[in-house]
């Protein structure tokens, strides 16, 4: 049955400029949406793509991502910001890829703005506090 699928892949730096995505296509028979792409100052690719294919294929396809050593997310992880451990220190601002965290200049509060968010998980590896917070 042909479905499609969005997903949230984290690239090391070293895989940025190989061609992985084109095996897709060619080895899985997998059509692909790119939904957004970053490279975040880190030098690590966040792809976000639509996949469209056999079932089958996804997970053969999928399970190819995972062995070239790209991290492979489900897009349907949901974000938030705990307001009562974030400390505003800004440090997860320039790592997000898509600017879904801002400074609010008028009170100096790091804001989260959810309909941004892509659900990469950077920024909670990357905060101090455990502030960010994922829901599977
Ligand atoms: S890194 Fe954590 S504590 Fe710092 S601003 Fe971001 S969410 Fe808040
Ligand atoms: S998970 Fe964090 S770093 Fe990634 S897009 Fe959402 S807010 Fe930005």
């Amino acid at each position: 049955m042909i479905e499609k699928i969005r997903i949230v892949l984290h690239f090391p730096r070293e895989l940025v400029d190989k061609p992985i995505i084109c095996k897709l296509v060619k080895d899985f028979s997998l059509t692909f949406n790119i939904l957004k792409a970053e490279v975040n100052p880190k030098e690590e690719g966040v792809l976000v793509l639509e996949l469209e294919g056999e079932e089958e294929e996804h997970r053969r396809g999928i399970e190819y991502l995972k062995k070239e050593g790209v991290v492979v997310q489900p897009l349907s992880q949901d974000i938030s910001m705990d307001r009562e451990k974030c400390v505003d220190c800004t440090v997860c601002i320039p790592l997000c890829p898509t600017n879904a965290l801002i400074k609010d200049s008028r009170t100096y509060e790091v804001e989260f703005i959810k309909e941004k968010c892509i659900a990469c998980g950077i920024c909670l590896r990357a905060c101090p506090y455990k502030a960010m917070k994922i829901f599977f």
